[in-house]
């Protein structure tokens, strides 16, 4: 039999309250979903649309190509273009996305949201790029964000880059491609305790990006710091002249990049200190920059091969060192093409630290201990427009 008592229908009542209160957190939910980004990332003669989110996921991308006599305002009508088909091609409101935001080299415009002096970008663009405030304007979106590309890769670094937790202590494989930590530090049991983080980019150029806290390290336009362009030395182990891509001689630089690597490599050949063995014969006749490099690392066992490489782990060392005195990182994320070769250059590197009686982190390790050292995850390849994720979040936190 059925008893229709007070308490039942309170029963029933909270029944349908539980109810209601789970289909509002599913609305929640629903709506955290819809925290919709358009990312845009500029580089290689191309400028890339990414429907990301608040996980910096890239659901997903869109090309345009930069061409020779394109104009700032082809570029942004086409960039507006680009967002709709974006968005309707994966059913997106525009009501949906919280804002647009932008990584890329060059000198932001902070009141303007725009980036001027890009090297990135066709002669015929005068270094401009607009494509956010338009975007922007063009769909009804309130927040925007852009910063210079090392900012958000440190941006990136700090949010979405390696957790301390997950990073096994003294076991630099356990988080891919490589990540050590060093030692035991107050702060230890918390999720994140880096205060201090530092990304570096070591690819056609080399620069850091430092963030302290929830500061970003940038100077007075946005820019700062020039960490390449500092002077190291001014010559190679072959007595050739170490020459930066600016003209000038000695910079970090050229030494430590990509670039830099392959002119030691080119003018060693010119000079005739390099005249015979493996890499001579491997790198004589090739044209082509990007491969030297590569054929540096795979002939390691021919001297020529080994004083150059030996060079650059030095330096590596020497600058890291430098870093970690002067910044007090807890976790240094490297970047960049010449990381897909860090056995052959970091590891050493992180050993002379501890070897190496000239570098400046031996002569203070009395008063600092190690950072967290880690190979940026996919070499850093996304870490400039995730970055630019991470740093609209910082500022809007949906
Ligand atoms: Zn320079």
């Amino acid at each position: 039999m059925k008893s229709i008592c007070p308490g039942s229908s309170i029963w029933e009542m909270l029944k349908l309250l539980s109810l209601e209160i789970t289909k509002k957190s599913n609305i929640l939910e629903e709506m955290k979903m819809s925290n919709y980004i358009i990312a845009a990332d500029v580089g290689g003669s191309r400028l890339r649309l990414i429907l990301s989110n608040s996980n910096a996921d890239n659901i997903a991308d869109k090309i345009i190509r930069l061409e020779e006599g394109m104009t700032v305002d082809k570029l942004n009508e086409e960039a507006v273009k680009t967002t709709k088909e974006l968005l309707d091609a994966n059913g997106i409101d525009k009501n949906e996305v919280i804002g647009v935001t932008m990584g890329s080299a060059g000198v932001p415009d902070q009141e303007r949201k725009i980036l001027t002096e890009s090297p990135n970008v066709p002669k015929s663009m005068g270094g401009v790029i607009s494509v956010i405030p338009a975007i922007a304007s063009a769909y009804g979106w309130k927040n925007m964000y852009i910063n210079n590309d090392c900012s958000t890769a440190a941006e990136c670094a700090k949010r979405f880059g390696h957790k301390r937790q997950e990073i096994k202590l003294g076991n630099p494989y356990a988080s891919k491609p490589f990540a050590y930590r060093f030692a035991n530090r107050p702060g230890d049991d918390k999720e994140e305790d880096y205060h201090v983080v530092i990304y570096w980019t070591i690819s056609s150029g080399t620069n850091i990006g430092i963030k302290i806290g929830d500061s970003l390290f940038k100077g007075e336009f946005g820019t700062i710091p020039e960490f390449g362009h500092q002077f190291h030395m001014e010559k190679d182990p072959f007595g050739n002249d170490l020459m930066c891509g600016d003209g000038a001689q000695g910079h970090l630089e050229a030494v430590l990049s990509g670039g830099g690597i392959t002119k030691i490599m080119r003018n060693a050949i010119k000079s005739g200190a390099i005249s015979k063995g493996k890499l001579y014969d491997k790198i004589v006749n090739e044209t082509d920059d990007i491969k030297l490099p590569v054929a540096l690392f795979e002939t390691l066992d021919d001297e020529n091969a080994k004083i150059i490489v030996d060079f650059v782990i030095l330096s590596l060392a020497r600058t890291m060192g430098a870093i970690i005195v002067n910044y007090g990182p807890g976790k240094i994320e490297i970047g960049g093409g010449v990381m897909k070769s860090f056995k052959h250059v970091l590891i050493p590197a992180i050993k002379l630290l501890d070897e190496n009686k000239n570098n400046t982190f031996y002569l203070q390790r009395g008063k600092t201990s190690l950072p967290d050292i880690c190979v940026a995850k996919d070499y850093g390849t996304d870490y400039v427009w995730k970055g630019a994720v991470a740093g609209f979040l910082a500022e809007y936190k949906p």
